[in-house]
């Protein structure tokens, strides 16, 4: 069976189904060949975003990784 091949957004390399960083968001797919391709577009992403809903959503997701990394060292220490 013949695979798929994506096309990275960022710099055009292609690469095969299974590779890479593929993201669907709002009914738009964003195809990214490495996670470093996928930073820059982050970047680019948050730039744009507007202040006020930006800081509403970074802090809220700040937030709840800072949980759940407190959660597993929790539970690290549980088992020592
Ligand atoms: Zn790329």
């Amino acid at each position: 069976m013949a695979k798929r091949y994506y096309k990275c957004i960022v710099c055009g390399r292609k690469f095969p189904e299974g590779q890479g960083i593929v993201i669907t968001k709002a009914g738009i797919t964003l195809h990214f060949h490495s996670s470093r391709c996928a930073a820059r577009f982050l970047r680019l992403l948050l730039e744009r975003l507007d202040e006020g809903e930006a800081r509403r959503v970074l802090k809220e997701l700040v937030d709840e990784l800072k949980k759940s990394l407190e959660e597993k060292e929790k539970a690290r220490a549980k088992v020592i």
